[in-house]
């Protein structure tokens, strides 16, 4: 037991009190866990777009204060009641969806979209008793899907934390809880490539370079990175990329630009934009008679996405899925190991390194386009 199990905890956490505007490190209390909640203490976390996207609250809706993040590795500091997997000290990651291991999704070896703890970007409580943990001056501030890792301390439903080799380094296997997963599952998981295929991947931020880097690990025989930033290009090589479409270079829609190039489009794509644009435009590269679509990004709350519906006749296929259909419980703990037995590499996602006090900075790299993925030291 630890000596804080059991009592509220003061401790930092970065509130962003209103949309767009500068996260504020302030000191904030996190109630004990409730019935089936793990409280641990985040040791490092990374800023992903999709914090991003529901900070500047622009297509979404707004809940102010909220505590961001979810992309993160930490050491359980207690647990509340029926919780018997995980106990103070384990090292883990907090995913943003969940695994409750009873439903019929999980139950499903297809699926890992649990009825119960699926991710849900409106939810800004916790399910126990439908209120927020964190506090300050008594005024509750938000939870964001079900992690809010931007904080020293926080809490999570114990479906939503994977327990991890304690020998990984956290500062690494943290991205694995989010982006890094969510792209590589995407490939390896869902679009399948076959050995040889060509592979679109549009978007080249972290979790597009993880598609691709799934789409190497398959054996793609080519690999079409699309982006609108052309500083971009040079990172993705590293992660087998072989051809760059910049839409901007071009006065035609990117899927004829792409179907010119592959001789009737490519055989698969993956979408990691957020931009419904870019998830068009990847359905209708695809190959007629076999290609498939993969949507990832986050679209705004209002996009709709329109395609001829014969694009769907001529046997294109199109997919979504969130986090790389893994289950995160079953699933991660084995990609941690790949990381272990270096099958996986994780150093070259990290381009930057902040400590907490400076997170806003976190945020300038990825909104200028700079950074794959930024990490967070929560201690420093
Ligand atoms: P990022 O901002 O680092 O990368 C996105 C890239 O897409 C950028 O390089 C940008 O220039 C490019 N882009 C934007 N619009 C484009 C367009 N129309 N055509 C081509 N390129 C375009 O973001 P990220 O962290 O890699 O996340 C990518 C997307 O995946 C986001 O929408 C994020 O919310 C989403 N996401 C989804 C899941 C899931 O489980 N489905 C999980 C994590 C993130
Ligand atoms: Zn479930």
């Amino acid at each position: 037991m630890s000596s804080t199990a059991g009592q509220v905890i003061k401790c930092k956490a970065a509130v962003a009190w209103e949309a767009g505007k500068p996260l504020v490190i302030e000191e904030v209390e996190l109630a004990p866990p409730q019935a089936n909640e793990v409280r641990m203490k985040i040791l490092f976390t990374a800023l992903c777009h999709t914090d991003v996207y529901f900070w500047e609250a622009k297509g979404q809706t707004p809940m102010f204060p909220r505590i961001f993040g979810h992309e993160a590795g930490g050491i359980v500091e207690s647990v509340g009641e029926g919780v018997t997997e995980l106990k103070p000290g384990d090292h883990v990651l907090p995913i943003f969806t969940g695994e409750c291991g009873k439903c019929s999704h999980c139950n499903s070896e297809e699926s890992n979209m649990c009825d119960t703890l699926r991710i849900n970007t409106e939810r800004g409580v916790l399910l126990n008793d439908g209120k927020t943990r964190f506090s300050k001056n008594g005024q509750p501030i938000y939870h964001f899907l079900g992690t809010s890792t931007f904080s020293e301390y926080t809490i999570a439903h114990v479906g939503c934390v994977a327990k991890i080799n304690p020998a990984a380094p956290l500062d690494k296997v943290c991205v694995l809880s989010c982006g890094v997963s969510t792209g590589m599952g995407a490939t390896l998981n869902v679009a399948k490539p076959k050995k040889g295929q060509t592979v679109a991947v549009f978007g080249l931020g972290a979790v597009g370079l993880a598609a691709c880097e799934g789409a190497r690990m398959a054996g793609a025989g080519k690999i079409i990175g699309v982006d609108l930033n052309p500083d971009r290009f040079n990172e993705a090589k590293k992660f087998g990329v072989t051809d760059f479409v910049n839409p901007k270079d071009h006065d035609k829609p990117v899927q004829e630009v792409i179907a010119e190039m592959t001789n009737g489009g490519v055989d698969r794509a993956v979408e990691c934009t957020g931009s419904f644009q870019a998830m068009i435009s990847a359905f209708e590269c695809v190959h007629d008679g076999w290609g498939v679509a993969v949507l990832v990004g986050v679209p705004n709350k209002d996009d709709a996405f329109k395609t001829h519906p014969l694009n769907f006749l001529n046997e294109r296929t199109l997919k979504g899925t969130f986090f790389g259909n893994y289950k995160p419980r079953t699933d991660i703990p084995s990609q941690v190991e790949k990381y272990m037995k270096k099958e996986l590499q994780l150093e070259k996602f990290i381009t930057h390194s902040v400590p907490f006090s400076e997170i806003n900075k976190a945020f300038d790299y990825m909104l200028k386009g700079e950074s794959i993925r930024c990490i967070i030291r929560m201690d420093a």
